[in-house]
């Protein structure tokens, strides 16, 4: 029954409750799928009294309502309705986001790369890329194409800063500049090239789906060189990947990057990055595909995030110190 680390922000993503252990993540309650045991003992425990009044035998896992209408009180058995509500759940699982069916593309890499700079379609291997793709001077010259709104904008500049105010990385309107991004929203699902593929290259945020802060950013660091966080060659220590529960035929979507190349951090299951827990599977917010080895991690989609993690922000910087340092 906790709230969201952004309840009653004034400005949404700006974060009003701050969990004291740094690997819990809050999670508003419309995106979880049960109550916790401790909710439903406290609620036992509240009513246990109210309950035991009744002459007939209850146990203490029934509750009971007062019927109004019928101006006595009566017992529900809570069990029953947890009983219903069990097959109601497996007749009808939670339906899959339109912001997740967006993010995890079967047909493309990892869900949502396009293409790698220098690297042949079909035989891509991620790995934070040579210098040659990366913008040059950290600067990334963009345009909006003609479908982007106002709103969509908005969104997506606030994306933007979120990389000015942690890393020396520049997203700035073209001008002339011959290597440039162009942002869409027309197009199909939310994905980009990772690195600098030479001359205009696509960075696609469907407006069916798409245009949340969190996706904007996710797909910007694909665009200046980084691959998933969950694909890291070293994320075996830290998730397991149910491939039991993967849609068949898509497994390759979790290979780990071979070649993933070390840019100064840790892990970070909170990474903008890091997939949800429910990537390509067979039963969206039912069956996990990506469980996370510490159990009181809760994996969050990028769509729910409204920015990078500093261990986001100190690999920005530490991959493009060089180009960087070239502009001063
Ligand atoms: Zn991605």
């Amino acid at each position: 029954m906790d709230y969201g680390t952004h309840t009653s922000s004034e400005q949404w993503g700006v974060k009003t409750i701050v969990p004291t252990n740094p690997n819990v993540v809050l999670v508003e309650s419309w995106y979880k799928y049960e109550k916790e045991q401790s909710d439903a003992d406290q609620i036992n425990n509240l009513y246990a009294a109210e309950c035991n009044r009744e002459p007939h035998e209850l146990s203490t896992s029934d509750i009971c309502f007062l019927d109004y209408n019928k101006g006595n009180v009566y017992f529900l058995r809570l069990r029953l309705i947890l009983l219903a509500t069990a097959v109601a759940a497996v007749a009808a699982s939670p339906a899959m986001p339109l912001a997740a069916k967006a993010m995890y593309n079967p047909d493309l890499f990892q869900g949502d790369i396009k293409g790698i700079a220098g690297q042949e379609p079909g035989h891509e291997r991620a790995a934070i890329l040579g210098p040659q793709y990366l913008w040059s001077g950290g600067v990334v010259p963009y345009v909006f194409g003609s479908s982007i709104t106002s709103h969509q904008r908005d969104i997506i500049l606030q994306g933007m800063n979120d990389f000015h105010a942690k890393t020396c990385v520049r997203f700035v309107e073209r001008t002339t500049q011959h290597d440039y991004i162009e942002i869409v929203s027309n197009d199909s699902g939310c994905w980009s090239y990772v690195g600098s593929i030479g001359g205009k290259q696509r960075v696609s945020l469907d407006v069916n789906g798409c245009i949340y802060v969190g996706t904007a950013i996710h797909e910007l660091m694909h665009a200046i060189g980084f691959y998933h966080e969950h694909c890291r060659n070293d994320r075996d220590n830290y998730v397991t990947i149910h491939y039991e529960n993967v849609m068949a035929g898509l497994e390759s979507q979790f290979d780990k990057d071979s070649y993933y190349q070390y840019v100064g951090e840790g892990y970070n299951y909170a990474s903008i990055m890091h997939y949800g827990t429910y990537a390509f599977s067979i039963q969206w917010g039912v069956k996990k595909t990506i469980i996370p080895t510490d159990p009181n991690v809760v994996l969050v989609e990028a769509y729910d995030k409204y920015e990078m993690e500093q261990s986001d922000a100190n690999q920005i910087n530490n991959l493009y110190a060089a180009e960087c340092a070239r502009r001063h």
